[in-house]
């Protein structure tokens, strides 16, 4: 028990992976989408009733209203930018219908975003499809920014996307993956990107793609299974 007097503070913990899966799940299946490839986000909105209003209100992207459902959203730029606001505040609603406590983690609602936006099943048939290979997984959701693609193919598919842009990297993994460090063959990929500006592809199944988000400057990505990066790890390491 807390000392008297203390704040308590309340810990909200966050959703995990397969919770924000199935939250996405039951909206499209309340939408009448089983397993598509690709979500046509407006024609989810009205299946449910909501009412999708351009406009939002002065330094905001989105907003979502409850009663009645309305989204009131930025509908200029690049279509995958506008689609991205639009997934987040169908988000917004899919938390609301779980049940999900208010304020809304944005973080959590980015993880259901992204599920709706590029449902799992459509994923892991790209990767199957394309392997695992930047440029043609980007090409197979072309209404997501790139970096978004390759961040949840490499959450859904137990892969590594590591994106490098300048000094700064940042890497994306399935949540029960240690996260990786650098290591040479990773510096080789970038390196070999930087100056050809070129993909450049590893035999142990790693590779290294220069992309761009609409809006943004770009980086170089670097994607494959995490299990060739654990093997080439031990290869090099040994
Ligand atoms: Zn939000």
């Amino acid at each position: 028990m807390p000392p008297r007097g203390a704040t308590v503070a309340v810990v909200v913990s966050r959703l995990s992976d397969a919770e924000r899966e199935g939250i996405a799940r039951h909206l499209l299946v309340a939408a009448r989408l089983d397993a598509p490839d690709r979500v046509p986000l407006d024609a989810v909105a009205r299946t449910l009733g909501v009412d999708l209003a351009p406009g939002a209100p002065p330094g905001c992207a989105g907003t979502f209203e409850g009663n009645p459902l309305r989204i009131r959203y930025n509908d200029r730029g690049h279509p995958a930018q506008v689609a991205a606001v639009l997934a987040h505040e169908l988000a917004h609603l899919a938390a609301e219908v779980a049940g999900v406590a208010r304020p809304h983690d944005e973080e959590d609602i980015d993880g259901i975003a992204a599920a709706l936006r590029m449902p799992r099943a459509a994923v892991l048939r790209a990767i199957r499809t394309v392997g695992w290979n930047a440029e043609r997984l980007g090409g197979a959701f072309p209404d997501v920014e790139p970096s978004a693609v390759f961040a949840r193919a490499a959450r859904v598919a137990e892969g590594v996307a590591v994106f490098r842009a300048g000094a700064g990297r940042t890497i994306v993994a399935d949540e029960r993956l240690e996260a990786p460090p650098v290591r040479a063959c990773e510096r080789r990929l970038v390196a070999a990107v930087r100056a050809t500006g070129r993909p450049a592809v590893d035999p142990s199944g790693l590779g290294a793609w220069p992309f761009v988000d609409p809006g943004d400057r770009g980086g170089i990505v670097v994607l494959g299974p995490s299990l060739a990066w654990h093997l080439a790890h031990l290869a090099e390491s040994a």
